[in-house]
């Protein structure tokens, strides 16, 4: 089943939904078990429908979550493939991340896109891992969004200092983001 399956089912209700008013910037996501396109600013999924993506560019989705799955069955059968699934994350040049970065860049043509590196998902990350300068935080009305959103309030029940916990880090250049 591709995103296009995922896309049809009802896994989310409406309310589940991005509801964002302005168009807000959205992010691709590597590891996904639904909606891999997820707005930036109330981490809600985005609907392909609502971004009118085009048939090459759902492909090109599509191509990212055979890929991942095809990894995620060899990283199943063994320790040492365990960390082949590690380094596909990890690499910014891996089949995963290339495929990945291919469809972000699609994505963008239609609505402002980046790239969910994951890195080693162990480790707090400072670099851009394309072009190695410091990532910067995301403050564009992002906080006050994410507080709004049932997944914000979850948060700050439990966590102060949100934005800064929390906050997703970018480099607006290779359009890579990432979450602490
Ligand atoms: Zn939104
Ligand atoms: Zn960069």
């Amino acid at each position: 089943m591709g995103y296009e399956g995922f896309e049809s089912s009802e896994i989310f209700l409406d309310e589940q939904l991005c509801k964002c008013r302005t168009l807000q910037p959205i992010f691709l996501m590597v590891v996904l078990d639904s909606f891999p396109i997820r707005c930036v600013y109330c981490f809600l999924p985005v609907p392909f429908k609502k971004l009118n993506l085009d048939k090459k560019t759902i492909e090109s989705i599509d191509k990212l979550s055979s890929t991942y799955k095809t990894v995620l069955d060899l990283s199943s059968d063994s320790k040492k493939h365990e960390s082949l699934l590690v380094e596909q994350f990890k690499n910014i040049n891996s089949k995963i991340n290339l495929i990945g970065r291919e469809a972000q860049k699609k994505i963008n043509e239609f609505r402002r896109c980046y790239f969910h590196y994951t890195g080693d998902m162990s480790l707090h990350i400072t670099d851009c891992p394309v072009c190695k300068k410091s990532l910067k935080l995301f403050k564009e009305g992002t906080f006050k969004l994410l507080k709004e959103s049932p997944f914000g309030k979850n948060l700050l029940k439990k966590f102060k200092d949100i934005e800064i916990i929390f906050g997703p880090r970018i480099c607006k250049d290779c359009s890579i983001i990432t979450f602490p």
